[in-house]
């Protein structure tokens, strides 16, 4: 049984209770976002510079406690201790990217007979932030880093499994200067304190990271108020594989098992032209055998546990135990693990083969050509990330040209940088986060003209 006043955060690897926190309802809700519209309107009206050294001395703070925000996110989402170092040093990053962004909010000036024509971009007001248990750390800092340059304040509510490397971030901000409930984190559930904060009239954008089904929720109630959303939702990516391409890196298994697979961008559709599926299947068997799966906190861990009991079930619901496969192995006893796995018999509309599974789970799928690949590619209602592996760069350029996706990467499994774009199309997603215009999502655009004829005699 759930207490609707207290979230429980388990260590995933362990079972072992980490703390017990306080859960925000729709009365927390409604103070917070009071106290944020109190205190927005200063923050708008700081100069940019002072923003931008305010961030900056946020990302010095965040830098010198990385080690810290890193051991938590350990404990509290089974991460290998390399990736939460990651994902701690990219939201110290994404600080300081914003930082300058704030001093590089450009208007247009646009020729008009009659006058000047300029325009501005003003920030929104209060940003509501949902964020996912997957990545607590960096999905929190892109939704809110952004946000915060631009002039808006934000409040943002963590998964129910993972709120305290957020709760620290907020508590670091504060450290650095950062003015009084600008940036508050309120932990608290989907049900409550998530839909309090997409239906709250004075929250002027909703940014929100998890599963499509919640996504089209807050898309259908933040319609009755015309609110603008972001949406980052679930992926079922290929990794498109031609015969010509370097085998070994292409079928890395870390592709689609980093983070026990449970990440938007996994690449669980692993499709390899079938003149090489035999050597594809012997490649996938000895790496999947080499991965360390076990404790995270130890430095040689390539993959950790799932997030939770009910996690885990929904992984092990899609892989039956006769299921024809590849598999690694897992530790036994306490913690939700489950064993990289590779599916060889599915068929490409089968629910495992494309259903989002955010698991250490992956498809094997033969094609015959590039027309083929790219047609199985996009038979998804996914369109989030994906890669193409061949050494002939037109057939890349043809590719990647011909999936529809909004990442893709040539001969590499990358997805993710905090200075270029990040988003989904079809149902992966609305909109985009990161990159050069990541502000720009967080304003409105107003255009002023100013006669030069004079006021009328
Ligand atoms: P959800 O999409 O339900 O949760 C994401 C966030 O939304 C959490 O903070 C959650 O709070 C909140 N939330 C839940 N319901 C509402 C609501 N009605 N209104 C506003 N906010 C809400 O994902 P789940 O955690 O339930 O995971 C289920 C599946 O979703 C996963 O197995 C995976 O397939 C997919 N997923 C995809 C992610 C991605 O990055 N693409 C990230 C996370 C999940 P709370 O924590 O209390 O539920």
């Amino acid at each position: 049984m759930t207490d609707p006043h207290q979230l429980l955060v388990r260590n995933p690897a362990t079972e072992e209770t980490v703390a017990l926190v306080p859960a925000a309802g729709p009365q927390d809700v409604d103070a917070a976002v009071a106290r944020a519209a109190r205190v927005q309107p200063a923050w708008a009206a700081l100069a940019p510079a002072d923003r931008a050294r305010l961030l900056r001395r946020f990302a010095d703070t965040v830098d010198a406690h990385l080690e810290e925000l890193a051991r938590l996110e350990v404990r509290e989402a089974g991460h290998t201790v390399g990736n939460a170092r990651w994902e701690a040093g990219n939201a110290r990053d994404l600080l300081l990217y914003a930082a300058g962004g704030a001093e590089r909010l450009l208007g247009k000036q646009i020729p008009v007979p009659g006058g000047w024509n300029v325009t501005f971009q003003e920030p929104l007001g209060v940003i509501g932030v949902i964020a996912p248990w997957n990545f607590p750390m960096p999905i929190a800092a892109w939704g809110s880093f952004p946000a915060l340059a631009a002039g808006n304040a934000v409040v943002l509510k963590p998964a129910e499994t993972t709120p305290l490397t957020a709760l620290r971030l907020a508590e670091l901000g504060l450290e650095a200067g950062l003015p009084e409930h600008l940036f508050q984190v309120l932990p608290g559930y989907g049900d409550t304190a998530g839909r309090a904060l997409v239906d709250h009239p004075d929250i002027a954008k909703i940014v929100f990271t998890g599963s499509t089904r919640t996504g089209r929720e807050v898309m259908e109630r933040c319609a009755r108020l015309v609110k603008p959303v972001t949406l980052e939702l679930g992926g079922k990516s290929p990794s498109i594989v031609f015969a010509d391409a370097d085998l070994k890196a292409a079928l890395d298994p870390l592709s689609f098992l980093d983070n026990a697979g449970q990440d938007c961008c996994a690449r669980t559709r692993i499709l390899v032209q079938d003149t090489v599926l035999d050597e594809a299947r012997d490649v996938l068997s000895d790496a999947l055998a080499a991965v360390v799966v076990g404790d995270p906190a130890d430095e040689k861990t390539q993959m950790g546990p799932l997030i939770s009991a009910p996690q885990l079930e929904r992984v092990r619901s899609y892989v039956p135990a006769d299921a024809p496969a590849l598999r690694g192995s897992a530790p036994d006893g306490p913690g939700y693990w489950f064993p990289p796995t590779v599916l060889t018999g599915e068929r490409p509309d089968s629910a495992a083969a494309r259903e989002e599974i955010f698991g250490p789970v992956a498809v094997l799928l033969p094609f015959t050509d590039e027309q083929d690949a790219i047609r199985l590619a996009n038979d998804t209602p996914y369109g989030l990330s994906g890669s193409v592996w061949t050494r002939d760069v037109g057939r890349a350029l043809r590719v990647s040209q011909g999936v529809r996706a909004g990442n893709l990467s040539v001969n590499s499994h990358s997805s993710v940088r905090y200075w270029t774009p990040f988003g989904g199309f079809k149902q992966s997603g609305l909109g985009r986060e990161l990159g050069p215009d990541a502000l720009t999502a967080f304003t409105e655009t107003k255009n002023v003209f100013i006669s030069t004829e004079g006021p009328a005699q």
